[in-house]
């Protein structure tokens, strides 16, 4: 039986253990904190392909894993952790052609996108105010979804436990052991070597740290994203919202997070999120003035995450030149894609079988 080290209990390490469990490997999950602890944990989990720019191959693959979240929700008895409720786009008025321009691509492309009224969207979304939504086009793109990750991650882990799978939480990889140019398990901190057949790298924005060999190194250009939660509030907000204000969807229990990309340039990896920061104070303002309702609410808490964002924004998935053994899966987006990327992942690994839908996407861009 083929032993596979999984690297990370994020979205993707989660997705690529089931599918891995599922098509016979023996998998073991290594991860230094807890199962869905790191960028997953911290993301706006937006389950889309709403870019009508980005390549071809990439819309593929996400209106693909679109499809497959759907699949597996069905598969796990529509599970609380997925929510299918579609997502809705409008833009100030100067902005309204762009907006045009994307869902026409999007169309051409075959996504689910459409144009419903100003009416339509205030019976959908009764809470807010219909003089700041203004007299727009609203685009309704149905088939969008989005993710409770921990949970999700949760989910994967323990139906690949079920076939077999072992998880090791709070278990660091220190490096890579090595024959040669193969790698052929990994060492923990404790100097503890475990070995393994084929070593998953799905260590998201730490992929990069995994290992120190210039000929294992994953290249990454990480950027941080501030997310902004507001307390339980007596709201109808339904849908995933991109307005001009603020982009924001449930988040369970009442509460709605918000997801500022503006303010997002001047986070760093050392700021330290305060509801009480100015920049904050100014988000609730404007999402106040989308939503009256929530005038004098305060935000209950705030979180940055780390985007694991390869150079060229694409995923980087697959075996590494030079390096037998050894497989990686990292990419920005990680939450739309994990189902597929799991999925094609454990076909490639244990099958040794590439997959054409993979090729755009291979380490090797990163390894001449
Ligand atoms: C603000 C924000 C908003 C986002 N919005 C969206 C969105 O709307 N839609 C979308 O699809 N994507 C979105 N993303 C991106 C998405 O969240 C990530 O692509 C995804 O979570 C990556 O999952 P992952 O499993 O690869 O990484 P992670 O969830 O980070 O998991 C990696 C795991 O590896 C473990 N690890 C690291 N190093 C080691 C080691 N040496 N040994 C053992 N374990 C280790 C970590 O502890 C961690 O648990 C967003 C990201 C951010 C920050």
């Amino acid at each position: 039986m083929m032993q596979v080290i999984v690297i990370g209990a994020g979205a993707v390490g989660a997705a690529t253990a089931f599918r891995l469990a599922q098509a016979g490997a023996r998998v073991t999950v290594l991860d230094a904190g807890r199962i869905g602890g790191g960028t997953s944990g911290t993301s706006f989990a937006w389950i889309n392909s709403a870019n009508g720019e980005v390549p071809p191959a990439y819309h593929a693959l996400r209106t693909a894993s679109m499809a497959l979240h759907r699949e597996l929700a069905a598969e796990f008895g529509n599970p609380d952790w997925y929510h299918p409720a579609g997502g809705l786009q409008w833009m100030r008025p100067e902005q309204v052609p762009a907006l045009e321009d994307n869902v026409r691509r999007l169309q051409a492309r075959g996504y689910a996108a459409e144009w419903i009224t100003r009416t339509r969207l205030l019976e959908m979304e009764p809470d807010l105010d219909p003089d700041v939504v203004g007299d727009v086009p609203v685009a309704w793109f149905p088939e969008e979804a989005w993710l409770d990750p921990v949970p999700y991650a949760g989910a994967m882990l323990r139906a690949a436990s079920a076939l077999g799978a072992e998880v090791r939480i709070h278990t660091r990889v220190a490096g890579m052991a090595m024959q040669g140019s193969r790698v052929t398990g990994v060492t923990l901190a404790d100097g503890t070597t475990l070995p393994a057949d084929t070593v998953v790298n799905c260590a998201g924005r730490w992929a990069d740290a995994v290992a120190e060999d210039a000929g294992l190194r994953i290249p990454l250009a990480p950027t941080h994203g501030f997310l902004v939660f507001t307390p339980p509030v007596a709201l109808a907000v339904a849908h995933l919202l991109h307005a001009p204000e603020a982009n924001l969807r449930p988040d369970g229990a009442g509460r709605l997070m918000l997801v500022w990309n503006d303010f997002a340039a001047a986070v760093t990896a050392d700021t330290k999120p305060d509801p009480a920061m100015p920049e904050v104070q100014a988000i609730m303002r404007s999402v106040a003035r989308l939503i009256p309702a929530l005038a004098g609410v305060e935000a209950e808490a705030v979180r940055i995450g780390t985007r694991p964002l390869p150079p060229d924004g694409l995923s980087i998935v697959g075996p590494v030149p030079r390096m037998e053994g050894y497989y990686v899966a990292v990419t920005h987006s990680g939450i739309t894609l994990s189902p597929l990327l799991g999925k094609l992942a454990a076909a490639e690994i244990t099958t040794g079988r590439p997959d054409p839908a993979l090729a755009a996407f291979r380490p090797a861009r990163f390894f001449n």
